[in-house]
């Protein structure tokens, strides 16, 4: 029996192995599976090749678990090792810089592993002591036993071993006793394991009987040795594809459509990845992408690997390009790993653009559910932007679909503004902004419906994109001022307004979110006598705020949103409120705005007085005289303000048509709803 060292240059290897490898404890089974599962794959080769002469056919590899014993064991019939493989692989680890390194990727198992070659030393993890009972496949050779309890020391001695193979036997430590559990092992087995190319048995399959599982002789094998992906597309018919989308995520939903990756050159890659239903959420995706190298899975967490809106995805990707045993950031740095990313987007917007040239009614049946994923992806790669601006679609609401090119040529006509900016008038809600829409389709405007979390900064970023297009929401302005033409119609002065309003602010709520600016517009007879509008850039930016949660634009998110209440001067009902206010108070106005008339004009003529004269040469009597005008004018419109105000306030049909306003934005609520329907039952009567 020969004893040795294991060729470690730190003084103990184990309990580093130990102390820095606990996160990931799970990945030993994977580690020493896929070792057996080579070791046979490769013994399969030299069989194929005429240099062994065993029966390969039926060659598997079993795990098993014996807890009276406390050892799971691993059993293949593979290559096997000779006294010489096992001192040159197994006994000589390279591992210089360790502590360096160790602290570094401490938690990170998978780095570790990997960085060192120390596959197999990781059932050390979980165990207090090793053995490997093997016999090579070469001719003559004879069976070896290696054993080794965790300290640097190892056996290595004969073994009368007779078939060719190689058995690991863990002894289970007692700090990781979970994995002699049955359940605990098929799930690891199940995740890792799962399309490995060598049959991988577990077991016998059971059967209930007499009230309990039994037995049955049949092997229970976890993997698909020949998974969908690796096979050519024209073996595989639609329910394949769908079926082995359910052999991944058995409780998931049909998928849209499924692309079938095949690349050889530059680097190696295949997989399958399916379009979900995306609906309007974006919530965390269950039905993660997995990552395969050679069968062997690598990792479900795929973010920084491939592009961000691509992992809205699901299916595989394997490649034997994808370094196993790496840490993340190792992986993202890869030039091969960014050359998949690059690629997989090219054959994602690739076939997109196939689906839609070849099957237009197609996609646009399946537009709703696809259109997040394309407006992330648009959103967050230019490439893909690059490409998806010739599929992308419009959905007007009447539910009609247009490419972009489509739709510029649909409203060039009649929505273009003076300043020959293009006017893609929206919604985002078409029930709630009914009046809006039906106003814009009666003055022959199209509007499309915007509705989804990403529409704002899509918007943004179209606008960005095409200088002369603005995207105006339905509600932002009465109808007349929506998209801006030559001749607006007119107003009213700044100072007839600023004597108007007082009498609707005093009936418009006030409340932390929002306020009311009053604005006075010739809409004509038959438009209501008052809308209430919201202000394209403020609501956008709320919208931003909102999507970010706080950062630089919370600023917008905390002000309180300024609507406007937009008069109708030419609406019967707003007319009559004009008149009530002249029978009520009308001579009492008119004094008071011939006064202020009178005062100003004095005024007037005593600043004009004081031009072009310095301060000190003003005598202090025109001063004073100014100033104390300056103060009656200040009086007198307080005066009318504060009176326009109060008739305001005892305005019913002010406060009825203020309410209707807000009730047709499904702004009215609680108390003042209830206030509403007790005054309207009253006007009624
Ligand atoms: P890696 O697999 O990354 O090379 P490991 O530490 O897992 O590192 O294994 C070291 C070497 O030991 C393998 O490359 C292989 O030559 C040998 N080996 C491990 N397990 C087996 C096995 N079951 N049968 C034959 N050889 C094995």
């Amino acid at each position: 029996m020969q004893k040795g060292k294991i060729g470690v240059t730190s003084d103990n290897l184990f309990p580093i192995i130990k102390k820095f490898l606990y996160s990931d404890h799970d990945i030993f089974l994977r580690e020493i599976v896929s070792n057996a599962v080579d070791a046979t794959q490769k013994l399969r080769t030299l069989a194929l090749r005429g240099e062994y002469a065993g029966d390969m056919t039926n060659a598997k590899v079993s795990v098993t678990i014996d807890p009276k014993a406390k050892t799971i064991t691993v059993s293949d019939s593979g290559i096997g090792m000779t006294a010489e493989e096992v001192e040159k692989f197994i006994n000589q680890i390279a591992f210089s810089g360790a502590e360096e390194f160790l602290e570094k990727y401490k938690d990170d198992a998978n780095a570790i592993i990997g960085h060192f070659g120390l596959g197999f030393y990781s059932s050390f993890m979980v165990s207090s002591q090793v053995e490997i009972i093997s016999k090579s496949y070469r001719e003559g050779a004879t069976g070896i036993r290696w054993e080794c309890d965790g300290s640097p020391e190892y056996t290595l001695e004969e073994s009368d071993r007779a078939e060719v193979g190689t058995d690991i036997v863990m002894h289970i430590n007692s700090d990781s006793e979970e994995f002699l559990d049955k359940a605990r092992i098929s799930g690891i087995l199940n995740k890792y394991c799962k399309f490995l190319q060598v049959p991988v048995v577990f077991g016998k399959k059971t059967t209930w009987k007499d009230g309990k599982d039994v037995d049955t002789d049949e092997d229970n094998q976890i993997n698909d040795v020949a998974p969908a992906w690796t096979k050519k597309p024209v073996d595989l018919t639609d329910e394949d594809y769908d079926k082995f989308y359910h052999q991944l995520y058995p409780m998931a939903e049909d998928p849209l459509f499924h692309i079938h990756l095949n690349v050889d050159y530059p680097f190696n890659l295949t997989g399958i990845l399916y379009f979900p239903k995306l609906k309007n959420t974006m919530e965390v995706q269950k039905n993660k992408i997995q990552l395969y190298s050679n069968q062997v899975f690598v990792t479900d967490s795929v973010e920084g690997i491939v592009p961000e809106f691509l992992t809205l995805l699901h299916g595989v990707l394997d490649s034997p390009d994808i370094p196993l045993n790496v840490s993340r950031s190792y992986l993202q740095s890869d030039s091969n790993v960014k050359k998949i990313s690059s690629h997989i987007t090219k054959k994602v917007a690739d076939r997109l653009t196939l689906l839609f040239t070849e099957k237009r009614e197609d996609f646009e049946t399946k537009w709703d559910d696809l259109r997040l994923f394309i407006e992330y992806g648009m959103l967050t790669e230019e490439k893909f932007y690059e490409k998806a601006v010739k599929f992308f679609l419009f959905k007007n609401v009447d539910g009609k679909y247009f490419t972009m090119d489509e739709y510029e040529t649909l409203i060039k006509g009649e929505q273009t503004d003076k300043e020959k900016n293009l006017i893609y008038l929206y919604t985002n809600n078409p029930e709630e902004q009914f009046s809006f829409v039906q106003a814009a389709k009666n003055k022959g405007y199209d509007v499309l419906v915007m509705n989804n979390v990403l529409s704002t900064p899509l918007i943004n970023q179209l606008e960005q994109k095409f200088s002369d297009r603005r995207f105006v929401r339905v509600d932002s302005d009465v109808i007349e001022h929506l998209i801006a033409k030559e001749n607006p119609p007119k107003e009213l002065s700044w100072e007839e307004k600023n004597e108007l309003s007082p009498i609707f602010k005093a009936v418009c709520p006030e409340t932390k979110d929002y306020g009311f600016v009053v604005d006075f517009k010739d809409l004509g007879e038959n438009s209501f006598p008052m809308v209430i509008t919201r202000n394209e850039f403020m609501r956008r930016m709320k919208d931003m705020s909102q999507m970010q949660g706080g950062g630089g634009m919370s600023f917008y998110g905390d002000m309180p949103e300024n609507l406007n209440l937009v008069v109708n001067t030419s609406h019967p009902l707003v007319k009559h409120i004009f008149e009530e206010r002249d029978t009520l108070m009308g001579d009492d106005l008119k004094r008071i705005k011939t006064e202020i008339k009178a005062i100003t004009k004095e005024k007037d003529e005593l600043d004009k007085s004081k031009k072009d004269k310095k301060d000190e040469e003003i005598p202090s009597e025109v001063k004073e005289k100014s100033e104390e005008l300056e103060k009656t004018i200040n009086t007198l419109k307080d005066e009318q303000k504060e009176k326009l105000t109060s008739f305001g306030k005892e305005n019913k049909l002010a406060k009825q048509l203020v309410d209707l306003a807000l009730l047709a934005n499904g702004m009215l609520k609680g108390e003042d709803l209830d206030k509403f329907v007790k005054r309207s039952f009253e006007l009624i009567k």
